[in-house]
Formats: C-alpha cells, structure tokens, sequence
C-alpha cells in the first residue's frame, strides 16, 4: 500500500499481518456491549471477537522524499531468538526485504533507518545474520536511536532488568548496529530533513519518538506504538488503554494529545494498525470518537 504526504511517497511494508493478542487482557476496559454494537466495522480486520482476539499489523514505513530513503521501524527480522512468540522465534521467509524491493528500495539505497523505539517488534531487521554475526541489513543507513531511549534500556539490560524479549533485541538488533558506527543518537527536535523532525512520545516506552513531517498544508506524524488500536480512537479513553496501568496516565494524555492533532488535520500513523486501515480512515475515525479522557 503507498500514500503520499505533500511531495513525500510512503509504502507501507508488512512483515507479520496476523499477530493477534487477547482483546480482554490487552485492552481490559474494553466494554463488551461497545464491541458488539459495532463489530460491523471492527472485524474481521481489527478484532475477531468469538475467538477474544485484537488483531494487528508488524510493517514498516518507506518514506522517500527529496532524493532519500527513509525507513520507519524495522518490524521482526529473521533468524531472531524469540522463543516467547513462536512464530517470530527464528523466523525465516517472512519476504519483508523482497517486498521492499518491490517497491523499487534495495536495502543499500535506504539512507536513515529511525526507530520510533527500541521493542522486539521495531528494531529487528536492523540486522541480520552473516557468517554467524549479526551485521547491518541496510549497509548505507545511518541508524536513528533515541538517546534516552538508548540509554534507558542499557541500563535495565545491565542491571539485568530488561524483559529477556527485549533484552536479546538489543543485543541481536541495536547493540550490534552501535558497536559497528552506524548509530546516530538523536534527541527530541533532531532535525531529518526539510520539513522533517522528531518529537518526543514517551509513555508506551520512557524514550519513545515520534517522526513528523511538517509540509505547509500536509502535516503526519509517524507515532510508532503511542497508538495501539483503532478502539483507542474510536471509542476515546480511558475505557480502551492498553494494559500497561503504571505508565496509563502518560499513554493516556499522548493518544489525547494526537487526537487532538487529527483535528488540526494532523495524519496519525500509528505503527501496528492492520495495514488495509489507511491513514485516512484513522482521520475519519478520529473526527467521530469521542475522547472521554
Ligand atoms: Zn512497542
């Protein structure tokens, strides 16, 4: 799927299109009476409520603008330990480089790789193996990490506090793009281009960053996981908050504060909604929800 934004094209890039998580336990406020009065528009892309299921989409984002390539999150990867999900451990096949190229982006024209975060899911085609080392996927890209995030999930991998998941992604995904000069470690309001900055989304992690792109009348922003669900913007908050209660009230005022941007005629692009749901539906979506928060 491509859009444009201004002169900017972006191609959407699927590399999981079927990763399903408990709707009850993800989003324990959702109210049952809700979902069945409207499981017209919510399934079968968004949730499969016989089965209790939310549905997502693992993509990355191909922004080309002004003769460069820029690669929004890098999804799952191949050949990963992630024995926690298994059908991501050691994944092979998932044609996410050949459809990249499709879209006419051989991995040594991409430019910039940003990660809006450091989770398993948006940094894993980083790298991947040769020869038994985990080398850069895409060997003339600079690297875009967020210094604090960066610096936040050392720290708990050091300390022995990061959730092994997202432990070895670093290890496997990050540490070895640092380790081999490739990273640039960026702040909030680093500027990528004309037009194009970072602004901080913490919350979802402690260093999130999101990506906006400013051109006169065509405004987005790329919001990585600040946004996990078409109910969180259909249906307002808090009812729909993911379940992450000591970190709610960040991620609560972040997905206000992006709604409120749609209404400004902002384009949200959250990381993980299934790709058949289009930036401009998360418009149309926004401007009838009704954000209780
Ligand atoms: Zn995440």
């Amino acid at each position: 799927m491509r859009f444009a934004i201004g002169d900017a094209t972006v191609d959407i890039i699927v590399d999981d299109d079927n990763f399903v998580l408990p709707l009850s336990e993800f989003l324990p406020g959702a109210d049952p009476k809700l979902l069945d009065a409207h499981r017209g528009i919510l399934e079968p892309e968004f949730v499969d409520r016989a089965r209790d299921l939310a549905r997502f989409a693992i993509q990355s984002f191909v922004l080309r603008t002004g003769g460069k390539t820029l690669l929004i999150d890098c999804c799952i990867g191949a050949h990963k330990d992630i024995p926690e999900i298994p059908a991501w451990h050691q994944r092979r096949g998932s044609g996410f480089l050949d459809r990249l190229r499709q879209t006419g982006v051989d991995p040594a024209e991409v430019d910039m790789v940003f990660c809006t975060h450091l989770h398993v899911d948006h940094v894993g085609w980083n790298t991947q193996q040769d020869n038994g080392r985990w080398q850069p996927t895409f060997p003339n890209a600079r690297y875009l990490f967020g210094r604090h995030e960066l610096a936040d999930w050392m720290t708990q991998h050091d300390t022995g506090r990061a959730p092994p998941i997202h432990a070895r992604a670093l290890e496997q995904s990050v540490i070895p793009i640092v380790e081999a000069g490739k990273a640039d470690l960026v702040d909030d309001g680093h500027e990528i281009g004309p037009g194009l900055h970072l602004a901080p989304l913490p919350g979802h992690t402690s260093g999130q960053m999101g990506l906006v792109v400013n051109y006169a009348r065509d405004r987005a922003i790329f919001c990585g996981d600040a946004i996990h669900h078409p109910l969180q913007i259909h249906f307002g908050l808090p009812h729909f908050c993911a379940a992450h209660p000591r970190e709610n009230q960040k991620v609560i005022n972040q997905i206000s504060h992006l709604l409120g941007s749609v209404c400004d005629d902002v384009q949200i692009t959250p990381a993980i909604f299934i790709q058949g749901f289009s930036p401009v539906l998360v418009c149309s979506f926004a401007s009838t929800a009704s954000v209780t928060n």
